[in-house]
């Protein structure tokens, strides 16, 4: 088995997993006989990362599960303040950094601190204990107010859609499902250089088609749809990530492979694959057509794709922040009993006091919105 890209060969000491669809965005599907190691990282840190950073905010809004690696928290910006928040996976809003105002009152400094965790917080004024003698570590933390504070405008968050860099990692997707369901090498070969960033080449182009499938309200996938045909000589890949991220990428137009039909269905809500089935056949002139012709009035269709998935998004956001709340309250009030004594009358109660506590201003955070 040769890597498609170097054409060393592949064996147990250069072998590596190569997810078809990158592995930051939840991409399942996979194979050792794709890429040797050195070119899976070379590639990784090119091509795929710009892909990557562009479909970072969707990954985190719709907290996809990934092979490895953590998420990175998407930074936002509150329009009023223009204060930098970062949204942690499934979690609020949290200040990027803390906040330390220092401010003279006669002879005295008052410093205020705004931390985001107590663990912060007590850090920050280890540190101004440091250098003031006569400071209080532990009056001070004891009279640290606790505050939930709630941003009164929506956080803006940045999303772009294609350019240079994405186009390649999108044909590179395209090129490795090519290879993955057993294509030959040399159809795609010319493209190499081009996925290495040697070459320029007019090959991908966002594709938005009406109705292609079902897409219920909860539902958001990846998709691969391949066609090689031999009789309009072309072979041809639709790609679409979070049922949003959508580009046609024209693998061939001197194909004399075989007949090739190929469809993968990623539903990454449930995290399975599924049967969708979607017919894009193009003949020869109308699929060329799409990149001699570049539909450049694509926004209205963009902005509904990306307003379904952000939609679905807060969604699983909101359901996520519900759990998390009960949870801290369990263990906020249960937590510091011993695990397996019965529960009495005052442990219940003291947990209904902290979901209440909890709970009350997310339900009125909810009403206002
Ligand atoms: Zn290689």
């Amino acid at each position: 088995m040769k890597c498609y890209i170097c054409t060393n060969e592949i064996n147990d000491k250069n072998e590596t997993d190569e997810h078809i669809i990158i592995n930051a965005i939840g991409g399942r599907l996979k194979s050792k006989k794709l890429l040797c190691s050195e070119c899976n990282s070379d590639f990784g840190e090119n091509a795929d990362s710009a892909l990557a950073k562009q479909l970072n905010s969707l990954s985190n809004m719709l907290m996809v599960s990934r092979h490895r690696g953590a998420a990175q928290p998407i930074i936002g910006d509150d329009p009023k303040t223009g204060k930098k928040y970062y949204l942690e996976v499934g979690g609020e809003p949290k200040l990027f950094k803390p906040e330390i105002t220092k401010k003279k009152n006669g002879d005295n400094e008052e410093i205020s601190v705004t931390a985001r965790t107590e663990k912060e917080l007590r850090q920050i004024l280890s540190g101004l204990a440091k250098k003031q003698p006569k400071f209080d570590l532990d009056e001070a933390m004891k009279s640290a107010e606790w505050q939930n504070k709630k941003l009164t405008e929506p956080l803006h968050f940045q999303n772009t859609i294609g350019g240079k860099d994405v186009f390649r990692a999108v044909t590179k997707t395209a090129m490795n499902y090519y290879m993955y369901c057993g294509g030959n090498r040399s159809q795609i070969e010319y493209l190499i250089s081009y996925i290495k960033g040697e070459t320029e080449q007019d090959i991908v182009w966002m594709h938005y088609v009406d109705s292609l499938y079902p897409l219920a309200e909860d539902k958001c996938y990846h998709i691969l749809y391949l066609i090689g045909n031999p009789k309009e000589r072309i072979l041809y890949c639709y790609v679409e990530f979070f049922s949003t991220h959508k580009y046609l990428v024209l693998l061939n137009k001197e194909y004399d492979g075989r007949d090739l039909k190929q469809e993968y269905y990623f539903d990454i809500t449930d995290v399975k694959e599924e049967s969708l089935k979607i017919e894009m056949n193009y003949d020869r002139k109308t699929l060329l057509g799409f990149f001699k012709d570049k539909d450049d009035k694509l926004f209205s269709r963009v902005k509904e794709a990306f307003d379904h998935s952000i939609q679905l998004g807060l969604k699983r956001q909101d359901d996520n922040r519900r759990g998390n709340i009960l949870e801290r309250a369990i263990q906020n009030s249960l937590g510091k009993y011993p695990e397996g004594i019965p529960i009495t009358e005052k442990m219940r109660k003291e947990c209904v006091d902290e979901i209440v506590k909890d709970i009350l201003p997310y339900l009125i955070d909810r009403m206002e919105k």
